[in-house]
């Protein structure tokens, strides 16, 4: 296992990945949804909250097109 990955915060609770279907234009309060399983995940705006809190210091992550990947 990789313990440098993300916690659990931005991963899907149903299928375990971290694949989030993002809306071109979402906003903050665009709703957010797997892109394995489908399942709701949360708010853009609170996701990037998460994310960002995450990546920060680190530079570890980057969020592409919503796949986080690790640099
Ligand atoms: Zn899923």
């Amino acid at each position: 296992m990789d313990d440098k990955r993300l916690d659990h915060k931005l991963d899907c609770k149903a299928c375990g990945t971290v694949r989030m279907d993002i809306p071109e234009n979402a906003t903050e309060a665009t709703p957010v949804h797997c892109s394995s399983c489908g399942a709701y995940l949360g708010k853009w705006g609170d996701l990037q909250d998460d994310f960002y809190a995450q990546a920060r210091g680190t530079q570890a992550f980057d969020l592409n097109n919503g796949n986080i990947t690790r640099k």
